[in-house]
């Protein structure tokens, strides 16, 4: 299938010069979500995985199916005061400023093997903040799975001592 031709693109949103993917097209087409989803399971049944991290918002919906298919639990990443118990977090840089993610210390036993899953690569510090909170509890990153990659921005470097796998890219 032709994945791409089913992510619509919005020049200038959310600001001038940035062309957004928007993979709500993608995914309210059933046929193309059951698509994605399958090479998902494809690419992550190699990996051995007992947990799939889902960060917060759209990790969401290609890591629940996933898990699913998988048979394994799910273990979120949220933004900060959004999870009960004990958490650690992990700030990490945005073009403008700092973000925080957050995990339950819980979620994670030192042995899991964990694959996370995002829509997009962009620079890689979301991902890589999921990394090093799964880290942070003893978990072992088996890959990090995204829809569509933006190469240009080279996240993949980001990520080097990882198993990294896109359904698409673009420049
Ligand atoms: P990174 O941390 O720089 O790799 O940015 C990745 C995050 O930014 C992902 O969680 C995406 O949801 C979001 N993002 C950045 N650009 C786009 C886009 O064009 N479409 C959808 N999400 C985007």
């Amino acid at each position: 299938m032709d994945i791409k031709s089913k992510i619509d693109i919005f020049e200038g949103f959310p600001k001038e010069g940035i062309s957004f993917k928007d993979i709500n097209s993608l995914i309210r087409d059933p046929e193309a979500f059951k698509f994605v989803i399958d090479e998902f399971h494809k690419i992550a049944k190699a990996l051995d995985v007992n947990l799939v991290c889902i960060p917060e918002a759209r990790g969401y919906i290609f890591g629940t199916p996933l898990a699913y298919l998988l048979n394994v639990g799910l273990v979120p990443v949220r933004k900060p005061g959004k999870l009960p118990g004990e958490v650690v977090a992990e700030e990490y840089d945005l073009e403008y400023g700092t973000n925080t993610v957050e995990i339950q210390k819980s979620a994670i036993k030192p042995g899991d093997r964990v694959v996370i899953i995002d829509d997009l690569l962009a620079t890689g510090g979301t991902m890589k903040a999921a990394i090093d909170l799964v880290e942070k509890l003893g978990g072992e990153v088996c890959g990090a799975l995204f829809l569509i990659e933006l190469t240009e921005l080279k996240g993949r470097e980001n990520l080097k001592d990882y198993f990294v796998s896109s359904l698409v890219q673009y420049p």
